[in-house]
């Protein structure tokens, strides 16, 4: 395939409007425009989701059911797409096996330096692995923290088996496994297990056999919930889906390991030494520091192995991740520094002609950090590669090839081309982008005075140098610094010891059905709504109930539950995914069925739906930009910054009594126009007698701040100072202040 352009023609998933466009392959496109416009629906349901689609299907059916599935996005044509990488910032995987010297590939240098240079001098490099028997710990299996069963929470003690007393996925509602417990015929089915003799109890749960049979049969095969549990869950390297993950959360405790400290090896292993050090010593180091001390490594026949060492630590270094350390577990990695980890990985790299594509990678980088970003980002291009990036930051559409902005509105207001071409030409043109890079904030030169004050003493968690902080209360304070400067471990801090409330990225929404309707708690006025036009009872239009399709419970869908595998879903072929019977669609407010009510933007229902309970409820949301969400739409579509917004909308209708807030950057997702109304919501907050107290880069949030506490002035143990507390006016100095200057 020798294609100079990627073709798109009439492309149309979600609010897309046809589109049509060529982006140069080989070259640095940045994709903009105000939240909810589309630029997700066209780079990564678009671009590559059929980039994605294609290439698995250049693989055998075998591997392809093992290949992450692939939505196929509407479109007429797309061409000259290449093997696509994505790089976005959902968290790296539960696995507990996964380090960030694991997923950058460092550690598999390290373990090739001590397996030739180390004193006692050993053997293979797999002596040093974790996830090899010859180098694990023996008893915590090279997961650092020993995992105990807690078999506690296997059962509920007031039910019988066949009241689902067995809390197992895959046992609950009788499910198969359930069957092969029950079908021994050793165990009452009828009794609640908290009456059952201690003998049966253990039976169940760690085998061997119980003392009376209850049934004439001979017994059948049967296995143990807690060799069952290890089996499915413990004892598998595999990637974990989150499914099992959450299970495993939920039914084991876990500590360090007393064996190995923490270290993951065996004995053997922990005691090697490199340059006087154990491998686990330098798996607390910082990457920075460890960079530093490879390079002192002198021997020639590891010569190589220790410049790509080195190569790869300096550059997770410059793109802001030299104070993590190669230990460190990537579960604890936040979002942004998820993707800064996973980009490190394809720097070294040798492929070409693949096409990179990028959710806001400046996500968590202070304005000092983000320079060293787009340096990597210039270089993968510039290995010849075509990278894409849905990104807010003027800094990255500056380095860029060409800028597409999609727009100019959200939602059905969006979906279209507005503008592709040069940031210069950008700069000139008419849309929302456009005018809102030519707008500057002026720094707050009138704080909000205080009405008393939250401190913290001497916090030392993490990397924080024995900080004391008094955060003013009644004000919009922002917490800055460079990346890993410990603003989150202060924010921790304020958390544990004054009880704030955090509005932070995670996903919201209890289940599947969780939607705009159901978390703003409409769905009963708008039933109302529906009975008061019909003269029908309301539960006539509920789709849990009389008014939901038979077929799939109103679910629209048809879920299989596979026990311990992902379960499948399909469209419910009967409401084709409409939800509702067919007497619930004959009847229509202001020209609308029940069913079109869900495909309604927030925006447009507080204009159709006229009842004041209905408005009131979904102002919020309207009122942090979210006005372009669908009701009807799952909330597990929304983005981590959507998902934030949600939150401060809920936080904005039902905060009472003054509170402790605290945002972590809350600007993430949103278009440069947008963040006027995020600063807005969060002064709304504060004039109604809260504190909030929000880690931002955004230098508009920073010059809108009351206070401002600025950490630094490094990352890690260079780090974790307080640098300046004042009126942001009155920062000087420090790499903060220098940002509010220049950019
Ligand atoms: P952006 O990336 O520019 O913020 P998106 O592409 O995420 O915008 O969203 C564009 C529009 O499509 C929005 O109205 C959004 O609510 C809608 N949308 C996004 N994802 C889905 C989805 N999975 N299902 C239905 N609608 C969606
Ligand atoms: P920031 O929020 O300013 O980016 P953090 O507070 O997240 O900084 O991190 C400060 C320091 O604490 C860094 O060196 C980081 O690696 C370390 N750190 C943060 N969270 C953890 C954790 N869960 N385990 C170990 N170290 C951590
Ligand atoms: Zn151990
Ligand atoms: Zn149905």
């Amino acid at each position: 395939m020798n294609e100079r352009m990627i073709r798109i023609r009439g492309a149309r998933s979600n609010n897309l409007r046809s589109v049509d466009l060529d982006l140069p392959r080989g070259s640095l496109t940045v994709f903009a425009g105000v939240s909810g416009s589309g630029k997700s629906s066209l780079v990564f349901d678009t671009i590559a989701a059929e980039a994605g689609h294609q290439l698995n299907e250049t693989y055998p059916p075998f591997t392809r059911n093992r290949l992450p599935k692939w939505t196929r996005p509407e479109a007429d044509e797309l061409s000259g797409l290449s093997p696509v990488v994505v790089i976005d910032q959902r968290r790296i995987g539960g696995n507990a096996r996964s380090t960030v010297g694991t997923l950058t590939d460092t550690w598999t240098y390290l373990r090739l330096l001590y397996s030739r240079i180390g004193t006692p001098h050993v053997g293979e490099s797999n002596r040093f692995s974790f996830n090899d028997p010859a180098g694990m710990c023996p008893n915590c299996s090279g997961l650092g923290e020993a995992v105990e069963i807690d078999v506690d929470r296997f059962l509920d003690p007031d039910r019988s088996l066949s009241e689902g007393a067995i809390l197992l996925p895959g046992f609950v509602g009788g499910g198969y496994w359930f069957g092969k417990i029950a079908d021994t015929g050793s165990f009452p089915v009828d009794t609640p297990v908290r009456d059952w003799t201690e003998d049966r109890r253990t039976a169940l749960l760690h085998g061997g056999g119980p003392a009376a049979r209850l049934d004439p049969r001979p017994p059948a095969d049967f296995e143990a919930l807690v060799p069952w549990f290890e089996r499915i869950y413990l004892r598998t390297s595999d990637d974990l889906s989150d499914r099992k993950q959450a299970a495993i959360d939920q039914f084991t405790r876990s500590g360090t390991c007393p064996e190995c400290g923490g270290d993951r090896l065996n004995a053997e292993a922990r005691a090697v030494r490199v340059l006087d050090r154990t491998i686990g010593e330098m798996s607390r180091l910082e990457v920075a520091e460890l960079a530093d001390l490879v390079d002192q490594v002198r021997e020639p026949e590891v010569a190589p192995v220790a410049t790509a060492l080195g190569d790869r630590l300096r550059a997770m270094t410059a793109i802001g991740l030299g104070y993590l350390h190669l230990g460190r577990a990537t579960t604890t990695l936040s979002g942004g520094e998820s993707q800064r980890v996973k980009t490190v990985k394809h720097l070294g790299s040798s492929l070409v002609e693949l096409l990179y594509v990028f959710d806001e990678p400046t996500v968590g980088l202070h304005p000092h950090d983000v320079d060293a970003m787009t340096g990597l980002l210039e270089r993968l291009r510039d290995k010849g590669n075509t990278v894409l990036v849905v990104e807010h930051d003027p800094a990255v559409m500056a380095i860029a090839d060409q800028i597409v902005e999609i727009g100019p509105g959200a939602g059905t207001d969006g979906g279209r081309v507005v503008f592709q071409g040069p940031f210069a030409d950008l700069k000139r043109a008419d849309t929302p982008t456009a005018l809102a890079l030519e707008r500057r904030t002026p720094v707050n030169t009138v704080p909000r005075e205080r009405n008393g004050t939250v401190t913290v003493e001497k916090a030392d968690r993490n990397n924080l140098q024995n900080v004391t902080v008094a955060i003013p209360t009644g004000v919009l304070t922002v917490l800055t610094g460079v990346a890993g400067s410990g603003k989150s471990s202060l924010a921790a801090e304020l958390v544990d010891r004054h009880g704030a409330i955090v509005v932070d990225q995670r996903p919201v929404g209890a289940n599947r059905r969780s939607t705009p309707i159901t978390y703003t708690g409409i769905a009963a006025p708008i039933r109302r709504l529906f009975a008061k036009a019909s003269g029908l009872p309301a539960k006539y239009f509920s789709a849990n109930s009389e008014g939901g399709c038979p077929d799939c419970g109103g679910l629209g869908v048809r879920y299989t539950d596979l026990a311990f595998m992902d379960g499948q879903e399909t469209v419910c072929d009967t409401c084709g995914g409409r939800r509702f019977t067919e007497r619930a669609l004959q009847h229509r407010v202001d020209g609308l069925t029940i069913a079109d009510v869900d495909e309604l933007s927030v925006a447009d229902a507080i204009h159709r739906l006229e009842d004041p309970a209905i408005r009131k409820a979904l102002h919020g949301l309207d009122r942090v930009g979210l006005g372009y969400l669908r009701l009807g739409q799952p909330l597990t579509t929304l983005s981590g910054g959507e998902c934030q917004r949600v939150k401060i909308a809920r936080e904005l209708r039902e905060a009472t009594e003054a509170s402790l807030y605290v945002f972590d950057e809350p600007t993430t997702g949103l278009h440069l126009s947008d963040i006027d109304t995020l600063v807005g919501v969060l002064d709304q907050l504060v004039e109604r007698g809260h504190t909030v107290v929000v880690i931002e880069h955004n230098l508009d949030v920073i010059r809108r701040a009351d206070w401002v506490v600025d950490l630094g002035p490094g990352a890690g143990r260079h780090g974790g100072r307080v640098l300046y507390e004042g009126p942001v006016a009155g920062i000087e100095g420090t790499a903060t202040a220098r940002a509010l200057q220049t950019g």
